[in-house]
């Protein structure tokens, strides 16, 4: 039997990866999808262009906000994998309101519809910034939730709310936090497209206070892995770490980039003041979701990079527009 996935913020680069898998020949072959995306700055119908005629493919544009639509929309599916969300910290600086709004207020119009409606499965997609700043170590999931940016506080608020429908109601709530995602098809305002880009150009790239802040890096392919994982395999009201396995601070990956793009760190490089509260180190430890539900990034960050460098080369139309648009 079918099993109807509702995926929030389909249109953007994780949610649309995401449901280009589980359209495409390696998915599942037994789901249909539908997609519920307002088409923020980050959102893009072009992500979905090769599912478009997928005869178990379906695109509503709407607010997650929105209870009318959202709870209709529930009564017609299965389960709910939840992609949709404000997620660029620099932005949540600028400004919170509108990270509260969708990270917290939309994520509980969700939850609570999907309660309602009976929905067998919940997956909140969420972030380890959750965690905050670790200076040795690695987080496991029961690590105490330390947010520092508006974003972050905003995410973790959407964990808590989705995981208190399990254990008010017993809903099936899983939750994922992952690391910092990279691959094709990422909004160039992230550091990675950025600073391909950049350099596609022939800019200089800027680079946060030291360079010396460190993050795990995560392919998107194995991050679609592991939700997989979760959303067929996981357990009700259990929390999953995803990472890639590698921690490189950002002066490292500036220089993997610049390899790869065979440009040099005095022309190309331009040190900037340092975000406000940047947190210096996240590492997550996933024991758990190794162990309990087999899983393994397969992707190494040589390969990783050196494709989504090619496919930036390659796909100039995509970005191009998108980076006018924002000004960046
Ligand atoms: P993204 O910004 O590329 O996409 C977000 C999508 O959500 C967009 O298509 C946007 O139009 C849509 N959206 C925003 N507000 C909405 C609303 N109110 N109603 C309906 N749709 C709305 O984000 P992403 O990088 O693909 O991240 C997806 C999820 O993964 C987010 O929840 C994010 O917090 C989490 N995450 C991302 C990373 C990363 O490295 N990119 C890391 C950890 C966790």
């Amino acid at each position: 039997m079918t099993t109807r996935i509702l995926v929030t913020g389909g249109a953007g680069f994780i949610g649309s990866h995401y449901v280009r898998t589980l359209l495409g020949p390696q998915g599942p072959g037994d789901v249909s999808v539908t997609v519920l995306d307002k088409l923020t700055y980050a959102g893009n119908l072009a992500n979905l262009d090769e599912v478009r005629d997928h005869p178990g493919f379906a695109f509503v544009q709407g607010d997650i906000c929105s209870t009318d639509l959202v709870g209709r929309l529930m009564r017609e599916h299965d389960e709910v994998v939840h992609f949709a969300a404000e997620s660029h910290v620099d932005r949540s600086i600028d400004g919170g309101a509108e990270f509260v709004r969708t990270n917290v207020v939309g994520t509980h119009t969700l939850v609570d519809a999907a309660y309602r409606a009976g929905i067998r499965t919940f997956v909140q997609i969420s972030t380890d910034e959750v965690y905050g700043s670790i200076d040795t170590g690695s987080w496991p999931e029961t690590h105490p939730l330390r947010p520092s940016s508006p974003y972050s506080s905003s995410k973790a608020s959407g964990d808590l709310v989705a995981l208190s429908y399990h254990h008010t109601h017993g809903m099936d709530v899983r939750v994922t936090r992952c690391s910092n995602n990279y691959g094709h098809h990422h909004f160039p305002e992230k550091l990675i497209p950025l600073f391909v880009t950049n350099l596609l150009d022939g800019a200089q790239v800027p680079l946060y206070g030291d360079g010396g802040n460190v993050r795990d890096w995560l392919h998107i392919d194995d991050h679609v892995q592991g939700i997989e994982l979760v959303r067929t395999k996981g357990r009700a009201g259990e929390t999953y770490n995803i990472g890639g396995g590698t921690e490189l601070s950002n002066d490292d990956l500036t220089r993997r980039l610049l390899k790869e793009l065979g440009a040099d760190w005095e022309t190309s490089v331009r040190y900037v003041d340092d975000r406000k509260g940047h947190d210096r180190r996240y590492s997550v430890d996933c024991t758990k979701i190794r162990e309990e539900l087999g899983y393994e990034p397969r992707v190494s960050i040589e390969d990783g990079l050196a494709r989504t460098v090619q496919w930036y080369r390659d796909n100039r139309a995509w970005w191009q527009p998108l980076k006018q648009r924002a000004q960046l």
